[in-house]
This record gives structure tokens, C-alpha cells and sequence, in this order.
């Protein structure tokens, strides 16, 4: 009895701190005016970028390849949807892949920030560029994935930016997040210097879907969000894996992409 009213104060407690936080942090919203995602320098809207980082960043648009949405850099003179060579001799395991912008040095400090410094109150801000960049992956959508971290990984980092990132966009699309779906099944080393062939050989196998994921997979639209979309290696993998398990269709949405020089030339 006394055991029962102890664990009630408690849980009573536990409920008013949280609540304090919750209206502290309202009313520092309200009271600390709203900064620049990259800049940290006033801005009118929370969550937004000043006129001059705003610039600062190379956002992707059309034309780009319709299925993995490589920038090109000119608009090919065929009407209707174009692919970039790759894709047209190697289809990759995704139906579609969108990105908000390319990994240049002003998006790489965001992205760096993000997943090094704690950076993690610019997850909204993120999340509305992709969910802008990827409307067309995320319509009819059924689920949202991220890329897993091995476990021993996620404990380093405490967190893993893609679920951020996955996270935010199925708050703003209501499309279901599903974190535990995919996991990784084995460390693989980090990816920086390799090639693509060498990174193909260092994630294949490396993702594996869960036991009870068949279940929720089976016949499913997916969208798996990362952070960087570098050669697309690890996209490829995961997309196979989901694939594997049921899946109808996965669609990759990332915050950023490589494109590498010449890569944007339509052969
Ligand atoms: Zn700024
Ligand atoms: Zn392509």
C-alpha cells in the first residue's frame, strides 16, 4: 500500500517536471526571438534561414534524373521524364530518390552540426526542405524508415539523424515512422574513403528487416530517409533488404546529396 502510494507520488512528480519543462520551453520560445538555422542570427520565423544562408545553399531542382534525382545541367531536349545513364544500365533498388540539397561546403557544416555538435533543434527545419524536395515520394507513401546505425554506434552518437529526420517528417505527413523496422546487422567501416564498388562490398548484407517487419512490409510503400546520399551504396542495400521482406515499392528522401563534378551531364 505504501509501496503503490510512494510510486504514485513519484510518478506525480515525474509529471509536474515534465510539465514545467514543457511550459519553460513555450515561454523561452516566446521570450528568445527566433535564429537563423545556420547563421544563429535573428530571423522573423523560427525554424527558417536568413535571406543571405538561404542563397548560400544549392538547393536541387529541375531538371534532374527522374529516377535518382541526380541534378543535371541542362534540360534535355526529349519531352517527359529523363534518366541519367547510370540508372538506365543499372536500375537501382529504389523506385525514386529526392534530395533538398547538394552536399556542398555550406550544407556540409549543417549536416556536421547536426550529427556532431547536437545540432538536433533543426530537425523541423530539415524535415520541411525534404518533405518540399520529396512531395512526390511521400504522396500515397505508406511508411517512413530510416537508415539504422549499428547499436554499438547509436550508443557513441546517442542518436541516430536519419531517425531524426524520419521522425520529423511523419509528424509533418502523418505518414507512419517506423524506426525499428530495418537494423543494421553488422558494423561496417566508415565510408569516406571508398569508392563506389568498395562501399557496395562494405554494405551488402549489412541491413536486415526485423522478425515482425514482414508484417507491416508486405505490399508497402516506403520511404527511407537519410541524412547524405553519398554514392547511394547504403540506400541500395537498405532498399534491397526492405524489398526483400515485401515491400511494393521504397523511395529514398534525403536531406542532401553528393553530385559529383561532370556527374550532372546527360550522356
Ligand atoms: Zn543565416
Ligand atoms: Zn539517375
Amino acid at each position: 500500500m505504501l509501496r503503490s502510494t510512494a510510486v504514485d507520488l513519484a510518478a506525480r512528480i515525474a509529471g509536474l517536471i515534465a510539465f514545467g519543462a514543457r511550459a519553460g520551453r513555450v515561454a523561452l520560445d516566446a521570450i528568445v526571438p527566433p535564429v537563423c538555422v545556420a547563421c544563429r542570427e535573428p530571423v522573423s520565423e523560427p525554424h527558417t534561414l536568413c535571406g543571405s544562408c538561404w542563397a548560400k545553399l544549392g538547393w536541387i531542382d529541375r531538371p534532374f534524373c527522374a529516377r535518382c534525382g541526380l541534378p543535371f545541367d541542362y534540360a534535355a531536349l526529349t519531352p517527359g521524364p529523363v534518366e541519367c545513364a547510370p540508372c538506365l544500365a543499372r536500375p537501382p533498388a529504389f523506385a525514386k530518390a529526392r534530395a533538398a540539397l547538394r552536399y556542398e561546403p555550406a550544407s556540409r557544416e549543417l549536416v556536421l552540426a547536426f550529427k556532431h555538435a547536437d545540432r538536433t533543434q533543426n530537425a523541423p527545419a530539415f524535415a520541411a526542405w525534404m518533405a518540399r524536395a520529396g512531395a512526390e515520394l511521400l504522396d500515397g507513401a505508406d511508411l517512413i524508415v530510416p537508415v539504422p546505425l549499428h547499436w554499438t554506434r547509436l550508443i557513441a552518437r546517442r542518436f541516430n539523424q536519419a531517425a531524426l529526420l524520419a521522425r520529423g517528417l511523419s509528424k509533418r505527413t502523418r505518414i507512419p515512422f517506423e524506426p525499428r523496422l530495418l537494423m543494421r546487422t553488422r558494423r561496417t567501416r566508415t565510408q569516406g574513403d571508398l569508392t563506389r564498388s568498395q562501399r557496395m562490398r562494405n554494405v551488402r548484407g549489412a541491413f536486415a528487416v526485423r522478425a515482425n517487419g514482414r508484417l507491416k512490409l508486405k505490399g508497402r510503400t516506403v520511404v527511407l530517409v537519410d541524412d547524405v546520399m553519398t554514392t547511394g551504396a547504403t540506400l541500395e542495400a537498405c532498399a534491397k533488404a526492405l524489398r526483400r521482406a515485401g515491400a511494393k515499392e521504397v523511395r529514398v528522401l534525403a536531406l542532401a546529396r553528393v553530385v559529383r563534378p561532370g556527374e550532372g551531364t546527360v550522356g
